[in-house]
């Protein structure tokens, strides 16, 4: 039997999860199917779970206009999955200290979080060490307090999955694409059923797995690369976050009792995604964890490694994990986020540009819809 949904995404992670439940909730009939047994088991999982307020990359990205918008999206993103999912912040109360080690910098920076609106108090190093009375501020030259908070992930993508499904959103989880031909679909189930599933869009929300499936379903190449980067899971060290927005230092989340600690700009050419750590990067990061702790043991905890991907438009260099909307063959449209804090603000254009190729609903267009160019919503990054 051939099932027929307006919307066809493949990939649920965040992104792919987050489209499903606004799809549904503008009354379009929406199918998602996940490759593996579980959903969001990549990346969207496997992350510093960091919902970030624009901070970081504000400061840290290297051209001021670029690193603007990001912190934009960023707090869009950040003020959206507060208000839709406030259950699954952690620590919402508790100020995360930034640091800045580069004292040339931080005038650039302070005058780049009020263009982009970022909040931050400055505080002093007596204040920082009250908050955090293991870490060494010594290297500081200027402290604040941000807003960014820590995500429950599997909270906020059980109640992004409880609502799509309610909504009527049909979930083919641990299926995998048999063939695509024009719009239909052949999904193979566990047990080796066939399905046959055809949408009048195919959405591609499946992160590091895009570039697979346009080569082999239809073809085409993305120019999409991919990034390793590591983390380390270690006990929790401090009361607060504190993460620095220079170069090659560490920033720091915590999620319950334990703390998850990346490097910044640990961002490694990959030609394939994996979840191999490679021994000297991570040893990168424990040096960097000890500048701020210099008494963390490192007994207890582990390196994990993931996979990041951006789709470079014509930047040869562009490493700031640009989200993108693309639609390299028409009705089927590629979706990445950059930042899973940037999801929301991705889905909303999604949305509506979704709802523009394909409303037929009893809403009257308005003058200016006879103008609008649908394309345009596609210029996102
Ligand atoms: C180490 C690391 C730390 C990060 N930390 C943060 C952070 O703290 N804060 C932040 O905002 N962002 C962070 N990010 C970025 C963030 O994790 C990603 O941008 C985001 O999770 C991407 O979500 P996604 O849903 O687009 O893709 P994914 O999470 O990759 O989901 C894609 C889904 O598609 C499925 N799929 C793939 N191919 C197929 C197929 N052929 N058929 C069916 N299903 C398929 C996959 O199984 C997967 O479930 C981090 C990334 C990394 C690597």
């Amino acid at each position: 039997m051939l099932r027929s949904y307006d919307v066809i995404l493949v990939g649920g992670g965040i992104t792919g999860l987050m489209s499903a439940k606004k799809l549904c909730d503008i009354g379009l009939h929406v199918a998602l199917v996940e490759q593996h047994s579980t959903l969001a088991s990549g990346p969207s999982t496997r992350n510093e779970g960091w919902l970030h307020r624009g901070t970081y990359h504000a400061a840290s990205i290297r051209d001021r206009h670029i690193g603007i918008q990001v912190a934009r999206r960023c707090i869009y993103g950040h003020e959206q999955l507060r208000r839709f999912c406030s259950e699954a912040i952690e620590d919402g109360d508790v100020r995360p200290i930034v640091m800045i080690a580069d004292g040339s910098k931080v005038d650039e920076v302070v005058s780049r979080w009020k263009e982009a609106d970022v909040q931050v108090r400055p505080i002093s190093h007596a204040a920082a060490s009250k908050a955090a009375p293991t870490a060494n501020f010594g290297r500081v030259a200027a402290l604040f307090e941000a807003n960014d908070v820590s995500v429950n992930t599997r909270l906020l993508y059980r109640k992004l999955f409880a609502m799509a499904q309610k909504a009527g959103c049909d979930f083919y989880v641990e299926h995998q694409i048999e063939r695509i031909d024009g719009q239909t679909a052949v999904l193979k189930a566990p047990s080796g059923d066939l399905r046959y599933v055809q949408a009048n869009k195919f959405v591609y929300s499946a992160g590091t797995g895009a570039r697979a499936i346009f080569q082999k379903h239809h073809g085409v190449e993305l120019p999409i690369r991919y990034w390793k980067s590591h983390l380390v899971i270690t006990k929790r060290l401090a009361p607060v976050g504190l993460f620095y927005v220079d170069p090659h230092e560490a920033a720091m989340m915590h999620h319950g009792d334990v703390s998850v600690i990346g490097l910044n700009e640990d961002a490694l050419l990959s030609p394939t995604p994996s979840y191999d750590v490679i021994a000297d990067r991570a040893e990168n990061l424990r040096n960097a964890i000890r500048r701020i702790f210099p008494n963390w043991s490192g007994e207890d905890s582990i390196n994990i490694a993931c996979t990041k991907v951006d789709l470079v438009a014509n930047a040869t260099d562009a490493r700031s994990l640009d989200i993108a909307i693309r639609e390299p063959i028409p009705g089927h449209v590629c979706v990445l986020p950059g930042k899973m804090t940037e999801a929301p603000y991705l889905t909303d254009i999604l949305v509506s540009y979704i709802h523009q190729a394909l409303d037929s609903s009893v809403i009257a267009l308005r003058p200016c819809d006879h103008f609008e160019d649908t394309q345009q919503l596609l210029e996102v990054g």
